[in-house]
Formats: C-alpha cells, sequence, structure tokens
C-alpha cells in the first residue's frame, strides 16, 4: 500500500497517473488508420513532396498522448466557439440537418476533401446587406501564434487556414468567411471577416488533382534534411535518408487513385478490397 503520508510516495504516485493518462489516451484517441481522403487542410502545404506522400500513406506519423491531446483539444473547442456565436444571435449550423453529419467538399474522384466547422448566419443587427450565410472556422491558438494572428491577419499569418476557407467558401460559393480564433493562453477571441480567394481555390484542386494523379513523388522543398521544414517533417527519413516506406497498397507502384474513392492494382487489373490497401500484399513494390 501507498503511504500517502509520505511527500516521495505522493509525487511517484503523480507521476504514475500522469504515464497512465498519457497511455491511455493515446490509446484512445490515435487513429488505427490514416486518412483515406486528401485533406482541404493540407493541400495548401508548402512541400509537394509532403502532401504527396501523407496521400500514398508512406508512412503514418505517431503521436504520444500528450499530443493527441492537443489536437483534439482543438476539435472540443468547437462547441465553445459555436455557443459564442450564438449568445450573440447568429445561427450556426455545425451539421448538415439532412444528414446529421458535418458539411463537406469533395474532389478529384472523391480521394480530395474536407469537413467545414460550421455554416453561419450573423443576426439583424450586425446590418449585413450583401450575403447573409457565411463560412464559419474555428481554430486555438497559442500565444505566439495568437499575436501574429492578430498583427498580420489570416491570409498572411495562417495561410493554409486561409486556403482551406478559399476551397470551402468556393465550393458552397460562399464569398465570405469568418475566422474565429481563441487564445489558449488568456481565452482571448478574435474575429476576421475574409473574403474568400476563389482563384486560390481553383489552384488549390488543381494542385491537389495533380499530386493526387502523380505515380511520382512530386518535387520536394529542400534537397537536404537541414532545411527547416524538412528537420520537423515525420518524412524525412524517406526524402532524404533512403528509408523504405511503410508496406501497403497506396505506398505500392502498382496502386493508382481510381474513381469514387477506390484504388485500382495495375498489376492485378482490379479494384483493392480495404482490407488489402492497408496492408498491401506479397507484390508489394515500393513507390519511392
Ligand atoms: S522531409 Fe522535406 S522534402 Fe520531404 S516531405 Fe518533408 S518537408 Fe517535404
Ligand atoms: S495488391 Fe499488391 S501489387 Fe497490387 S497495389 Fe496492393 S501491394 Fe501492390
Amino acid at each position: 500500500m501507498i503511504n500517502l503520508s509520505d511527500p516521495i510516495e505522493r509525487s511517484k504516485l503523480a507521476f504514475k497517473i500522469k504515464q497512465d493518462i498519457d497511455n491511455a489516451s493515446q490509446a484512445f484517441l490515435e487513429e488505427n488508420e490514416p486518412r483515406k481522403h486528401l485533406g482541404a487542410s493540407i493541400v495548401g502545404h508548402n512541400c509537394s513532396a509532403y502532401i504527396w506522400g501523407v496521400f500514398r500513406w508512406l508512412k503514418q506519423e505517431k503521436h504520444d498522448g500528450r499530443v493527441l491531446r492537443f489536437f483534439n483539444r482543438g476539435h472540443l473547442e468547437e462547441a465553445r466557439f459555436i455557443k459564442w456565436l450564438q449568445l450573440v444571435g447568429f445561427t450556426v449550423w455545425d451539421v448538415d440537418p439532412q444528414t446529421g453529419k458535418q458539411f463537406r467538399i469533395n474532389g478529384v474522384n472523391g480521394h480530395f476533401g474536407g469537413s467545414l466547422d460550421a455554416i453561419i448566419q450573423p443576426p439583424g443587427p450586425y446590418n449585413i446587406t450583401q450575403s447573409s450565410i457565411f463560412l464559419g472556422e474555428f481554430k486555438t491558438h497559442n500565444d505566439k501564434s495568437f499575436q501574429k494572428l492578430k498583427k498580420e491577419g489570416v491570409r498572411l499569418s495562417k495561410p493554409q487556414h486561409f486556403k482551406q476557407m478559399s476551397s470551402y467558401g468556393k465550393c458552397y460559393n460562399f464569398k465570405y468567411g469568418l475566422y474565429l480564433a481563441v487564445n489558449k493562453n488568456d481565452d482571448e477571441i478574435w474575429p476576421e471577416i475574409i473574403e474568400l480567394d476563389f482563384a486560390l481555390a481553383d489552384d488549390l484542386f488543381r494542385k491537389a488533382d495533380s499530386i493526387i494523379n502523380s505515380q511520382t513523388q512530386p518535387p520536394k522543398i529542400a534537397k537536404t534534411e537541414t532545411y527547416f521544414e524538412c528537420r520537423y517533417c515525420y518524412l524525412a527519413g524517406i526524402c532524404h535518408r533512403g528509408e523504405e516506406p511503410e508496406k501497403n497498397c497506396r505506398s505500392c507502384i502498382q496502386a493508382m487513385p481510381t474513381e469514387n474513392a477506390s484504388w485500382t492494382c495495375m498489376k492485378f487489373n482490379s479494384v483493392i478490397p480495404d482490407e488489402v490497401i492497408i496492408k498491401g500484399c506479397n507484390s508489394w513494390e515500393r513507390i519511392i
């Protein structure tokens, strides 16, 4: 039995609780398989090789319990953002009333997509005469990122978020979006009304199409691992040190993305069942 009157025992117990929560939350939050579609949140990444590597499942990025909780906090925060907007009279749709699911965009034979945080309608007192329906995007920030956002705005300080919103706006024909950010340090909020860029969205769709349909690795952002984006990239071993990709059909040279989000094996000339895609077969040949 632990002697709770002993401060060392108490501290050991607290440490064990921390470890247990880290392990349990990792098991609870970890996804069993990588995302099937190329997400609109990723296609704006600076490195095309990265986007392709994620889409082709070259390697599954692993996170410990702390990092997964950190990501999860962003999702959980969405309910709070919605509450604040409703308190000042906004109408907020976070799911499609017809399907009960999040509003989505889809493209490139179902291999490209993303989910909208919300569609929102400002109340009368804001006196908005143009389109009264907005795209809503909710993001949590650490203090440094939040201060940069306030100073530079979304387009400059968070270009990936801006691109993601422009893609959603283009598909739903929303010319404007409300980007609502919160500073995790002190709960300060920062709304920005953004004019979305449909031409940029078209570029992103073209980029998604070309990356999804590429059977070879698109250009890397740098030739050496010392470049700052590569230093923190989980694909650096594959890009710069000859590491073998993980085995599955999407990392196999014989697999091609085909219609209705399916994958076709050129060697066996057939659509690949999901349970095979995840593990590949004995004829697997690395694509890179
Ligand atoms: S390691 Fe560098 S070049 Fe390779 S995917 Fe990552 S960012 Fe791109
Ligand atoms: S079924 Fe085999 S050969 Fe075909 S794509 Fe998958 S791993 Fe490659």
